[in-house]
């Protein structure tokens, strides 16, 4: 699945980072870094962050197209 992080509303406060470590990486104190192509096994973590990011900068699948239009 694709997802993709508005990185103009992340805050940086690293709740996707804890629970989804092998997706999101925070580089310095407020860089985040991502992979844009989820795997699988990766998904239910994936959407465990989505959903805990305080700001909802985090887009999943369906989203992401809709955002693009
Ligand atoms: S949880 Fe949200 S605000 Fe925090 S680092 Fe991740 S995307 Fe950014």
């Amino acid at each position: 699945m694709q997802i993709v992080v508005d990185l103009t509303r992340c805050q940086g406060y690293a709740q996707c980072v804890f629970l989804a470590p092998e997706v999101f990486q925070l580089h310095g104190d407020e860089a985040l870094l991502y992979s844009p192509s989820v795997p699988d096994d990766q998904l239910p973590r994936v959407r465990q962050a989505a959903a805990s990011c305080p700001v909802q900068a985090i887009l999943l699948g369906e989203q992401v197209r809709a955002d693009a239009e």
